[in-house]
């Protein structure tokens, strides 16, 4: 997976990405990731990137010439057109799925909005993807755009280890992750529930599995309704 972030703000993304589990997969190969400064590209003396919205209001807006020519580069370097993401709070809100499709690309660029935003003309000659996430407004896509690296990068192989795995975590079969426990065996008075020490193997993931199922219905009852359950489990909760 090569990740190509445009941005105003490269180190930012630098600094997040070259961290923890994506900084190992990046040391290791697994993950490439170069962020361009849109600023490169501002041909003129301050390397200026942002101008008055026609029409009046608040706010500066990134014009749309740096913004196509740091993507132009990209495309001149590897050779045919990528997907392209913006990063907006008016687009479609980020979730797991699209996170499993998006790690599917060899190469994905983030476009990272400012100030109020980019001139849509350059949007609508090289978005593909509109993408928020969530319903709230932010400074600017840096955040978000690595929001959406670590998430997708999870799903690349080789990126988590065993240990790390995904496969039973939150919203795997639109079900949360079952609570967890470690030592030790008492802390504050509570007490790690009996089956977990008993090394019982089948009778751990049963309980694993109702505890997930009361969980979602409690916190995310909207999940449950797209959830794989057994026309039992369905019984068991509608009683
Ligand atoms: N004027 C814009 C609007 O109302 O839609 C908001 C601009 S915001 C202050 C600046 C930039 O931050 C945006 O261009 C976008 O790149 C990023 N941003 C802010 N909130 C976001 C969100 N919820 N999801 C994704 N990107 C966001």
């Amino acid at each position: 997976m090569n990740y190509h972030v445009l941005t105003l703000f490269p180190e930012m993304i630098e600094n997040g990405m070259n961290t923890s589990i994506t900084g190992r997969a990046i040391a290791k190969g697994l993950l490439s990731l170069e962020a361009v400064n849109i600023r490169d590209f501002a041909f003129n003396k301050h390397q200026k990137v942002d101008d008055y919205p026609y029409g009046g209001g608040a706010g500066m807006l990134m014009q749309a010439e740096p913004v196509y020519l740091s993507y132009e580069s990209i495309v001149n370097r590897i050779g045919r057109k990528p997907r392209v993401i913006f990063l907006t709070p008016q687009g479609k809100t980020f979730n797991q799925d699209m996170a499993k499709e998006f790690a599917l690309e060899e190469d994905l660029v983030f476009l990272c909005g400012h100030y109020e935003g980019i001139d849509e003309r350059v949007l609508e000659e090289i978005v593909t993807d509109y993408v928020s996430i969530g319903d709230y407004v932010l400074t600017g896509g840096e955040l978000p755009a690595m929001v959406m690296m670590d998430s997708i990068s999870r799903m690349v192989p080789g990126v988590l280890n065993n240990q790390e795995s995904g496969e039973t975590e939150s919203f795997s079969g639109n079900l949360l992750e079952y609570p967890q426990y470690s030592r030790p065996e008492e802390w504050h008075g509570k007490k790690v529930p009996e089956v977990l020490l008993s090394g019982h193997h089948a009778n751990v993931d049963k309980w694993r599995r109702e505890q997930s199922i009361i969980r979602t219905a409690k916190w995310r009852p909207d999940l449950l309704k797209k959830a794989d359950l057994t026309n039992k489990e369905w019984n068991e909760i509608r009683r």
